[in-house]
C-alpha cells in the first residue's frame, strides 16, 4: 500500500481539532516516532521541536517506558477503580504525594487535562458545599489563561481563547481579571477579592508560564502574592501544572520556584512522559478533611471510567523512574541556556517583538504572523517540526534533546524568520 492509499483511506472519516475541515492543508502521516524525531510515512524525518505538546519530555519511544507499560499489559491492561485499587496507581500517588510541594498528598486521577481542572473546580466547590457554605461557585481566572477545552475548564480560560464568545451561552461566569504583576494591580486586585469574597470559591492560575494562551511568562513573586491574596480572603488556590510540571521551566514543578504550596494542583501532559493520557488533581489535607465525614454526600462526586489507567500509571511510574535515574533539571537547564544564545539572532529580525526563555520553553513572538500556514510548511520543508501559532514560534523540546539537533532547530527558526 502506497502512503497515499494509507492516508487516503480514513482521511474522509477523521475529524482534526481546531481545524476547518474544508480548507485543511493535509497533515503529515506519521510513521513512527523515536528519541527527538519524528519519522513521517514518506520517510522523512523531522526534528521534533514541541515533544507532542511537551509531552514526551523523555523523548519519544523511550525504552525504559516502553517495558513498563508492556509488562504491565500481560499482567492487567484495565480494571475499574470503583471498589478496586492496583500497585500501579497506589505507588503513583504515594510518589506524586512525596514530591509534590508542601502537603499536596491526595491524588484523585483522571485521563485528560481537561478533566483534571473539571475535578479541581468541582473539588473546591464542594469543599464550601460540604461546609454549609452555598454562595461560593464562582472563580477568579486570569487574562492569558488556557485550563482546557471542555466546558467548565474554557469558562475558565481567557476569553478570547477560552472561547467566550462562542459558546457564551453555555459557559458558567467566572471572574476573569489581568494578572497582578505591579504594586499598583496587586492593591486592585486585593480590593476585587474583598469584594467579591462571599461569592468566591478560589483562584486557578497557571504558575509562571501561561502556556497555550501565548507563552506569557510571569515571576515567581506574582504567584506568592497570590497565594498569599487566596489566604487573606479565605480563598482556595488551584495551580494548574499541567504545562509547567515536570521540569519544563527548570524546577520540578513551577511552584517549587516561588516556594508556594497551592490547595489543588493539577497534573498531566509530561505525567507519563509522553506514553499514555493520564491525569491528576491533588490536594492538600485542608481540602479533603472537607470530604471527610460521616455523611455520604460529602464524598467526591466524580468518577471516570478510565481513571487510574493502569497502564498510564505504569508509564508515569517508569517516567517518574527516569527524572530519578537520569539528570532531567540539570538537561532542562542546559537547554534554557542553549534557547537564549540559540534564538537571541532573532532580537534582530524585522518583525519579531519579543524573544524569551523559561526552562526549556524558548519563544520568539512577532508582531504578527500572516501566513501561518506558510510559515508551518517552511519548518517542515527545513526538516523540524515547529508549529507557531497566533504570533508566536515556539521550542518546548524533549529535555534529552541532542545539542546537534537543538542547534539544528534554533538556527532554522533564524533562518526561516529571517526569510519572512
Ligand atoms: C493542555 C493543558 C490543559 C488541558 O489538557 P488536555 O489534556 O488537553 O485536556 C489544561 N491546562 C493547561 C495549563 C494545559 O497546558
Amino acid at each position: 500500500m502506497t502512503v497515499s492509499d494509507w492516508y487516503g483511506e480514513g482521511f474522509p472519516h477523521i475529524w482534526l481539532p481546531y481545524t476547518q475541515m474544508k480548507t485543511v492543508t493535509p497533515p503529515l502521516a506519521v510513521s513512527h516516532t523515536r528519541g527527538s524525531r519524528i519519522v513521517l510515512a514518506d520517510g522523512r524525518e523531522l526534528i521534533d521541536g514541541i515533544a507532542s505538546w511537551w509531552t514526551a519530555c523523555h523523548g519519544y519511544s523511550h525504552p525504559h517506558i516502553r517495558a513498563a507499560v508492556s509488562s504491565q499489559l500481560d499482567l492487567m491492561p484495565h480494571v475499574m477503580f470503583g471498589g478496586l485499587v492496583h500497585k500501579p496507581a497506589l505507588t503513583l500517588a504515594a510518589r506524586l504525594a512525596k514530591m509534590l510541594p508542601g502537603d499536596l498528598d491526595r491524588v484523585f486521577f483522571t485521563d485528560s487535562g481537561s478533566v483534571a481542572v473539571e475535578v479541581a473546580l468541582k473539588m473546591a466547590t464542594q469543599y464550601w458545599l460540604n461546609q454549609g457554605v452555598h454562595n461560593r461557585h464562582t472563580f477568579v481566572a486570569f487574562k492569558g489563561g488556557y485550563h482546557g477545552d471542555t466546558i467548565a475548564a474554557m469558562a475558565v480560560s481567557d476569553p478570547d481563547e477560552g472561547m467566550h464568545a462562542l459558546f457564551g451561552g453555555l459557559l458558567p461566569k467566572h471572574q476573569i481579571v489581568d494578572l497582578p504583576r505591579d504594586e499598583k494591580s496587586i492593591a486592585a486586585f486585593d480590593t476585587f477579592l474583598a469584594q467579591n469574597a462571599e461569592t468566591l470559591a478560589g483562584i486557578i492560575v497557571e504558575p509562571l508560564v501561561q502556556g497555550a494562551g501565548g507563552m506569557l511568562f510571569h515571576d515567581s513573586a506574582v504567584l506568592q502574592l497570590i497565594r498569599a491574596a487566596a489566604d487573606r480572603h479565605d480563598l482556595l488556590l488551584i495551580c494548574d501544572e499541567i504545562f509547567t510540571g515536570f521540569a519544563r521551566t527548570g524546577t520540578m514543578f513551577a511552584c517549587d520556584a516561588a516556594g508556594i504550596v497551592p490547595d489543588i494542583l493539577t497534573l498531566s501532559k509530561a505525567l507519563t512522559g509522553g506514553t499514555m493520557a493520564l491525569a491528576a488533581t491533588v490536594a492538600r489535607p485542608k481540602v479533603f478533611d472537607a470530604f471527610w465525614s460521616d455523611n455520604a454526600q460529602h464524598a467526591l462526586m466524580h468518577g471516570p471510567t478510565f481513571m487510574a489507567n493502569p497502564l498510564a500509571c505504569a508509564a508515569a511510574n517508569a517516567s517518574l523512574d527516569l527524572f530519578d535515574l537520569e539528570p532531567r533539571l540539570a538537561q532542562a537547564m542546559a537547554i534554557s541556556e542553549k534557547l537564549e544564545a540559540g534564538l537571541a539572532p532573532c532580537r534582530d529580525i524585522k518583525g519579531v517583538k519579543d524573544v524569551r526563555v523559561k526552562g526549556a520553553i524558548g519563544v520568539v513572538e512577532l508582531n504578527r504572523i500572516d501566513n501561518l500556514n506558510d510559515l508551518k510548511r517552511r519548518f517542515v520543508e527545513a526538516g523540524v517540526w515547529v508549529r507557531p501559532f497566533n504570533s508566536i514560534v515556539y521550542l518546548t523540546p524533549a529535555l534529552t534533546m541532542s545539542d546537534d539537533d537543538l542547534d539544528t532547530l534554533t538556527t532554522t527558526i533564524v533562518k526561516v524568520l529571517g526569510k519572512a
